[in-house]
This record gives C-alpha cells, sequence and structure tokens, in this order.
C-alpha cells in the first residue's frame, strides 16, 4: 500500500476530495480485522488499529512512539533490518510469515506485508504494515503433513504386509505345483490325469495374482526393474497370443500387421505380461463373444499394438480409472483384482509409451499402447 500524501494541492475543492479520502482510508483501517501499523524508517511506531489492540494487547497509547521492537520476539531483530532495508529500498515485503510478541509474552505467528509510504516529493518516509494471525492456518497444515504422514506410514506397511504375505503364499504354492506334476506323470488313468491337470491350471491362477501383488509392491517400492534389450515386437506378440490359444481354444485371436520383423528395446517378459492381460481381459469381459483382434502398426516413430474385443463397452468416465490400482468396474463379476491393467500402465510408462482405452457402450472395447521406435 503506497500512500501519497499530497499536502501540495491548493485548490479547495481537492483538499475537501482528499480529506474526505483520508476519512474514508482511516475508518477503513479503524475498522479492518487485519492488523495495521504505520512506522517511520527508524521503527518508531506512528499508528496502530483496533486490530492490533486485539492481536499484540497494547493500547494504541501505549504503543504509538515506541520502537517497533515491542513486539518483535530477541532473536528476530535481524528481520526488522532487512525489512527497512527493502523499504528504504522502495520495495514491498510480500506475505512475510513470521513469530511476533504480545504483550503477555505469548508468540503469534503471522504473516505479514509491509509496504513503503511515500511523501508527496517522492520520499520514501516510513512503511504500513499489514498483518494476519496465521495460527489457524499453521495449525492445520501441521495436520495435513501429520496425517500424510500417517497415510504414507499406513501405506507403506500395508504394502510390506502384500510383499511378506505373497512370499508366504508363493513357497507353498511352488512345492504344489511341483507335486502335482509329479502326479500327472505318475497318475495312470485319464481321468485323474484331467483332474490333476485342471488343479495345476487353478495353482497357475494364483501363482499369476500373488506375482501380480508382488509387481504391485515393487512398483510401490520403486523396485520394478526392466531388462531391455533388441526384441522383434512382432515375434512376441505371436508368442503371446500362442499363449492365449493353449489356455482358449475356443476363441478366435485374430493378428492383422503389415510388418515383418520389427526389432525395439523392450523388456520382452514384461511387454508379454501386458498383452497377456490385455487378451485375458479381452476374452473375461466379453463372455458372449468368441473373436479377439490385434493389430501392429508403425506410426510417428512408434509401434501401436491394439486389442479389440466385441464385449459390452466400458463407459466414457471409466477411461482413466480402470488403470489405478485395485479398481474394478462393479459390473465386472469377482473375478480379478483390479491390479492388471495398472501394471499394464506401468509398464508401458516405463517403456517410454502410453496406454488407453477407446470404447462405446454396446460396441466393445480397444485398449492399445505405444511403444517408441527409439529407446529413450
Ligand atoms: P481385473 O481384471 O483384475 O479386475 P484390470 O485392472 O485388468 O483388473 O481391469 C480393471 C477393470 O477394467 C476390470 O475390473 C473391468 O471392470 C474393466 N475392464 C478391463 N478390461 C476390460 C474389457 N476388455 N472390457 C470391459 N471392461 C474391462
Amino acid at each position: 500500500m503506497n500512500i501519497l500524501f499530497n499536502f501540495g494541492a491548493h485548490q479547495p475543492m481537492i483538499k475537501a476530495l482528499l480529506n474526505e479520502r483520508n476519512a474514508i482510508l482511516a475508518a477503513i483501517v479503524a475498522n479492518s480485522d487485519d492488523t495495521i501499523i504505520s512506522k517511520t524508517l527508524d521503527g518508531i511506531i506512528m499508528s496502530w488499529n483496533p486490530a492490533a489492540e486485539k492481536m499484540f494487547g497494547y493500547l494504541e497509547t501505549e504503543a504509538i512512539g515506541k520502537h517497533i521492537s515491542l513486539i518483535i520476539p530477541p532473536d528476530r531483530l535481524e528481520e526488522e533490518t532487512f525489512i527497512i532495508s527493502q523499504i528504504k529500498a522502495g520495495q514491498k515485503v510480500a506475505h512475510f510469515e513470521t513469530v511476533r510478541l504480545t504483550k503477555f509474552g505469548t508468540l503469534i505467528p503471522i504473516s505479514v506485508t509491509v509496504s513503503p509510504v511515500v511523501a508527496e516529493d517522492g520520499k520514501i518516509i516510513g512503511a504500513s504494515k499489514i498483518a494476519r494471525n496465521i495460527s489457524e492456518q499453521i495449525l492445520l497444515q501441521q495436520e495435513k503433513a501429520r496425517l500424510y504422514e500417517q497415510v504414507k506410514t499406513l501405506s507403506e506397511r500395508q504394502n510390506e504386509f502384500i510383499g511378506l504375505a505373497s512370499h508366504e503364499l508363493k513357497t507353498p504354492l511352488t512345492s504344489l505345483n511341483g507335486y502335482l506334476q509329479i502326479l500327472e506323470k505318475t497318475s495312470g488313468d485319464q481321468k485323474s490325469k484331467h483332474i490333476i491337470s485342471r488343479a495345476a491350471q487353478q495353482v497357475k491362477k494364483i501363482t499369476a495374482l500373488i506375482d501380480d501383488l508382488l509387481d504391485i509392491t515393487k512398483i510401490q517400492a520403486g523396485k520394478l526393474l526392466l531388462t531391455t534389450e533388441a526384441n522383434n515386437i512382432k515375434r512376441i506378440i505371436e508368442d503371446s497370443i500362442e499363449l492365449m490359444v493353449h489356455v482358449h481354444p475356443e476363441h478366435e485371436f485374430k493378428f492383422r500387421t503389415d510388418i515383418d520383423a520389427l526389432s525395439i528395446m523392450l523388456d520382452a517378459q514384461r511387454i508379454e505380461q501386458v498383452l497377456v492381460n490385455l487378451l485375458t481381459n479381452a476374452i473375461r469381459y466379453s463372455p458372449s463373444s468368441k473373436l479377439v483382434e490385434i493389430s501392429l502398426e508403425v506410426n510417428d516413430n512408434q509401434v501401436i499394438i491394439s486389442v479389440r474385443d466385441q464385449g459390452p463397452g466400458i463407459p466414457e468416465d471409466k477411461f482413466e480409472l480402470i488403470f489405478s490400482r485395485f479398481y474394478r468396474m462393479q459390473e465386472s463379476g469377482t473375478q480379478g483384482l483390479g491390479l492388471g491393467l495398472f501394471l499394464c500402465s506401468e509398464i508401458i510408462q516405463r517403456h517410454g509409451g502410453k496406454i488407453w482405452v477407446e470404447s462405446k457402450l454396446g460396441e466393445g472395447s480397444t485398449f492399445r499402447f505405444t511403444l517408441p521406435l527409439q529407446a529413450n
């Protein structure tokens, strides 16, 4: 607030207007909820409004004529030197957060804005201060920081637990798988072999779920590492489709591409994980259709891979949500943990690519992802 004292004006009308303006300013200052103080360049208090009385406990009569150090804690006196140096240079000090001392010895956190007071001849003759008590704001900030830390700790513990539990579950599953393999080899009759193979499939499903959980804990801990090398992307897609055909022979997987072979830097295992995930979803969420179409094309220094199904489609307001951790659409039934697409998106982002869905309700969904042709 630059206050200009225009006492050089001689015309009575201008003078009357100025008087009126000063009366208005005085009323604003007197009624302000903010503390408004003015002082000379030597730090002598010149004005002290009712809000200042309320904030610091000193009456106007007690404060005027005293040095501003009246309300400055001794260990903060050099702040005044800094503020005055800024004011002398014609600079405003805005929203300076500090602590001031009341008449009763209590400290209050305030945010203060100090501006030069300029006389008619342009000379800086003092400073005006507007101060606001920020105790509540600070309490809120502290509470926010405390809650943030609490949530962070809980999330770390949850992550630790998921990691430990997954490891504990994986060991007996590996043994179970081994025993099933031995049984399959040693069992003579066809019926037993069939039952053992069904049991092995279920063990595989649980293992895949546990692997997803382990991957999540790795992502949370920043430990999901990629092992990238030059790989033929077309080959990886074909391998993933072959894997799916083996498990879902009743489905038709149509792969369309003009590309013969294309080598790019990627983590083959992780990209296969993405593809298997998208292909599994295409089957899982399209119960009344058997066709899944896959395509690979090159566009603008990147490859675009898409997986299209004939399912019920996804509403537009869920396009982003389905890629978040543990998110599942209500109508999706009880299968799955809601981790697949989150993992896909992490893996693709770490490759420098993008993943998204295009869909219209009743017209199926197309999941697309890109991979850069050149490694980042
Ligand atoms: P999960 O399949 O384990 O639930 P995902 O992260 O793979 O987890 O998918 C999240 C949600 O997105 C699914 O629960 C489902 O509601 C929806 N979704 C994924 N793929 C499709 C799809 N092809 N068609 C319709 N909905 C899908």
